[in-house]
């Protein structure tokens, strides 16, 4: 008998049919004599959906509030659940994140976990129940308040739970078969993925391929938690996120030598903005001065360019990217140092999108960077902007580009696959 703990997306619960056939799955599950926790996402879009209705009341809404209405979206969806496990003769009770509890920071949108205490879990297994906890919230140490962790943040709570409770594996089910090498609504030849190493996932994840929260993969790796990624739609075996010293150890149990592969996969973000700062003086301190200001307002920065100054004016452009829904905030901070630091004028751009490509195997093969922007030439793909890692190459380009370029690279790696990936329900939303 092991301990299992089964997360489910929105998309696995989005209504009424989907809600009672996951409770068959968990009810089964249990029935095979397995101790099960499970994990649930609001139903369908809901988060969206509330996300709408807060913007409708007010354009800027208080993170303490906007935190409590949030995690309504699956105080539903762990009740309804509860209710259908209950109708197929299973006993499940429901638990708030609060209840269950994940003690987080007081950092209302953003709160990460620091302690995790699952007494009422615990004895909920310990009486045969099946525990169903609320995904993507917790309760603030300090101020007491409920507070949520980021959007995709119920793969966290999961791995998180797993870790406290020793589970043996921590279950993520969603509207694919597992880790792909693109993704496949925008790559419908995407391959999937047997097995990826967590690096490999922590740096796919960070780039765009929402398929697993970062947090939760950097939570997994820190504790060596097995992540198996898998449909809620379909039986099939998905796909390991694990070390690399198991993925040698399954590979050698399995007769199979075959080496790592050289390419991961390729992800596009569409949600970070680029802003340029017009005109900076060219001599020292500038550059300390204006991220300097940025990190006090907590902005997250990800590439970083700085153009030749002008011979004439003994001026430069420094450009750097940021999430979309921090540039208001960024700009801020930054006309606040303006007349320290010099520049002329800041201009913000959000319709760009940024397309990586990730794999191990980068380190040690040369002409992978030739392939990459050969690809994106021939796709007419510009680039605006490059950035690089030792296991990963990423552009900026246009919003409107940024698909063309991934199944562009996709094809140019010989990622493709013979047949069509399935996407089982959800919006893409
Ligand atoms: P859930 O509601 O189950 O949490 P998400 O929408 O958060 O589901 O994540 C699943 C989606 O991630 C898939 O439907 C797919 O479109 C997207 N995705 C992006 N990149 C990848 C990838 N490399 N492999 C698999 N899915 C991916
Ligand atoms: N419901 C939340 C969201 O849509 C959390 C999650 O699905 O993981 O972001
Ligand atoms: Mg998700």
């Amino acid at each position: 008998m092991s301990l299992i703990v089964q997360k489910f997306g929105g998309s696995s619960v989005a209504d009424a049919a989907s809600v009672k056939r996951v409770a068959r799955r968990i009810v089964d599950t249990k029935a095979a004599g397995h101790d099960v926790v499970v994990v649930v996402s609001a139903m369908g879009d809901t988060t969206d959906e509330l996300l709408d209705l807060a913007e409708q009341v007010s354009p800027n809404p208080p993170g303490r509030e906007l935190d409590m209405l949030l995690t309504a979206g699956e105080r539903i969806s762990m009740a309804v659940l509860a209710m259908a496990i209950h109708d197929l003769g299973g006993q499940a009770r429901s638990y708030t994140g609060s209840q269950a509890g994940l003690i987080t920071d007081s950092a209302h949108g953003a709160a990460r976990i620091i302690d995790v205490t699952p007494s009422r879990i615990t004895e909920a297994l310990s009486e045969g129940a099946i525990p169903i906890v609320a995904g993507f919230q917790g309760v603030a140490q300090d101020t007491k308040d409920i507070t949520t962790l980021g959007r995709g943040g119920s793969d966290t709570t999961a791995v998180a739970l797993a870790v406290a409770l020793g589970a043996d594996v921590c279950e993520i089910y969603t509207d694919v078969d597992g880790v792909f090498t693109a993704d496949p609504r925008v790559v419908p030849k995407a391959s999937q993925v047997r097995y990826i190493t967590y690096e490999e996932m922590l740096e796919l994840a960070a780039v765009g391929a929402k398929v697993l929260h970062l947090r939760c993969v950097e939570y997994a790796r820190r504790f060596d938690l097995p992540i198996h990624v898998r449909s809620s739609f379909s039986d099939r075996e998905g796909t390991l996120v694990i070390s690399e010293a198991a993925i040698a150890a399954r590979r050698t149990s399995e007769g199979t030598t075959m080496e790592q592969p050289i390419i991961s996969g390729v992800a596009a973000d569409l949600n970070d903005a680029k802003v340029t700062v017009v005109g900076v003086p060219d001599r020292p301190g500038e550059a300390a001065a204006i991220f300097g200001a940025l990190a006090s307002a907590g902005i997250n920065i990800d590439m970083i360019v700085q153009n030749v100054s002008a011979a004439n004016t003994g001026r430069t452009d420094v450009t750097f990217t940021c999430p979309q829904g921090s540039t208001a905030k960024a700009t801020a901070a930054l006309e606040s140092v303006q007349s320290t630091v010099g520049f002329e004028s800041l201009l913000v751009d959000a319709e760009i999108a940024k397309v990586s490509l990730v794999g191990a195997g980068m380190r040690s093969n040369p002409g992978v960077s030739a392939t990459f922007f050969s690809a994106l030439a021939a796709a007419g793909v510009n680039v605006e902007m490059i950035s690089t890692s030792e296991i990963r190459i990423s552009i900026v380009t246009r919003t409107s580009s940024a698909h063309d370029a991934v199944r562009a690279v996709h094809t140019a790696f010989g990622l493709d696959a013979d047949g069509e990936a399935v996407v089982y329900g959800g919006t893409g939303r």
